[in-house]
Parts: C-alpha cells; structure tokens; sequence
C-alpha cells in the first residue's frame, strides 16, 4: 500500500506540473503564433515570410504538445458509476498486509447497493490516504474505523463551505483512536509539503482534498489530542465530477486557437 501511495502522489505532483506548465507554455506560444502569423504574410522580402510560416508551425506544434500534457493530466479523471461496496473492498485489499496487529481494521458498509457517480481510483486513493495516515498515528494499536452510508444535507451544514450545495451526499468515514491533532497541525494540515513525519511528503491530505473538491464534495475533521481523529467525506450522490479549474481554463482557451 505504501508504494502505490507512492505512485499517487507521484502522479499527483506530475498532473500538477503538467497543469502549471501547459498554462505558462501557452501564454508563450500564443504571440509566437501571432508573430508568426503577421509574418508569413510579409510581401515584401519573402525570406521573412519564411521564417513567420516557421515561427507559426512550431507555435502550433507547441500548443499541440500543451494540449496532449493536460490529456495527461485528466488522464485519471473519468466519470463512472462508484459502487460504495467496491470501493471499501478495494479498499481492503489495498490495506492488507499494512495494518499491523496491534491495530483492530472495522469496516462497516451500511447501504451495499449505494452507487453515485464520481471517480472510483481517486476515491479509492482518498480513502487509502486517509486509512495510513490512521494506521501512522496510532503506534501504540489502536482502532482504525472505515463507515459509509448516505444522508441528506441541508444548507446549515455547510455554512463554512460555500461552494457545497444541500442535498443527498455519500458518506465516507475514516476514525482512528490515535494521537489527534494539535491545533497548530491542524491549521498547516492542507499546507504542500506540511509533516510531522520522518520521510513524509505533506501531499496527503491535499490530494485528497482536491479530490473531494473535485467531486463537488466537502471534507470534515473533528480530532481530539490523544484521542484520536474523525475524517468525514461528503460526496454528492449526483453531480457531475469536474475538472481542476485551471486546467479547464486552459482547455477552453486551447479550443480557441
Ligand atoms: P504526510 O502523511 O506525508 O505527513 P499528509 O498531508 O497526509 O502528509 O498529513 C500531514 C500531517 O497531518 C501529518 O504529518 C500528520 O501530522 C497530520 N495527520 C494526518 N492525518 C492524521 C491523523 N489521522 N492523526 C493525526 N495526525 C494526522
């Protein structure tokens, strides 16, 4: 399970850069493709009508390029139908042979039949996160409890998220009985590159923040120090995943061209 965490976050940083990069590249490559453009039709000394068709065909190759980087990046990120029993026997099987004996692994799934549309290996990748996170904070053993089930939310729930919208939502619970948090870790926990942890990389909960986001969802945390902590994912039951909205931005843009 480490290594395909691993693998994760890998990707992770790379979607990322491949997204950062494509937008800088193309703020280039768009008035190279312009000059180019007025050059080519330069009458009057036709070697320079040459070099525009140059400027303009590599500008254009360049864009190509930009382009296939994002469909690398989205690559990932198609929409299906997510079985909740899936996704925790994925789960599991992914769990296995990380959780240590001193740590009691609950899984409970309370409607098997619920499905909603999302993405099931980010999900799954949250989840995964999630759940060794737990695991790392409970060196002395402990419970690591992984619950699902749907509810119905209204508008005061989301009072400090604005983006979500009321109504029905999957629920995806990871609790462990581990060391909490301080309030200090808890305000810097969504920082890039933030760990308490020896050989930690701090992507974690980012990544499954933008996660859930891109869901349309919200993520909940309650932690009590030396007690333990409570992730609570909300995903709606159905609402179309989206893109990372920058990347979309450039998208839009490209078609432009
Ligand atoms: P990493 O696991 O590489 O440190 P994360 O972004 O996943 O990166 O976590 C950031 C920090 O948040 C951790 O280093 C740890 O201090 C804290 N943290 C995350 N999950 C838990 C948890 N279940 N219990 C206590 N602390 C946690």
């Amino acid at each position: 399970a480490e290594a395909e965490l691993i693998r994760i976050q890998r990707f992770e940083s790379l979607a990322m850069l491949a997204g950062g990069l494509s937008h800088d590249l193309r703020n280039l490559l768009q008035p190279l493709l312009l000059a180019g453009d007025s050059l080519q039709d330069y009458q009057d000394d036709p070697r320079l009508a040459r070099l525009g068709v140059l400027v303009r065909d590599c500008g254009r190759r360049g864009l190509e390029m930009v382009q296939s980087m994002l469909s690398f990046a989205r690559g990932a990120r198609r929409a299906e139908q997510v079985k909740v029993q899936a996704l925790v026997d994925a789960l599991s099987l992914l769990l296995q042979g990380s959780v240590p004996r001193t740590v009691t692994l609950d899984i409970e799934v309370s409607d098997p039949q619920l499905t909603f549309e999302g993405n099931h290996t980010e999900l799954q990748q949250c989840l995964l996160n999630l759940c060794l996170n737990a695991i790392q904070a409970m060196p002395a053993g402990g419970v690591l409890r992984v619950t699902t089930g749907s509810v119905k939310l209204d508008q005061g729930f989301f009072l400090e998220h604005e983006d979500a919208l009321p109504g029905e939502y999957v629920r995806l619970t990871v609790t462990d009985t581990g060391v909490g948090m301080t309030e200090e870790v808890r305000k810097r926990l969504f920082e890039p590159f933030f760990t308490t942890k020896e050989g930690g990389t701090g992507l974690g909960l980012l990544s499954c923040r933008r996660i859930v986001y891109s869901h349309g969802g919200v993520m909940r945390l309650d932690s009590i120090i030396n007690e333990g902590c409570c992730f609570d994912l909300y995903i709606p039951l159905a609402r179309p995943i989206t893109e990372i909205s920058d990347l979309a931005e450039v998208d839009t843009n490209l078609h432009g061209n």
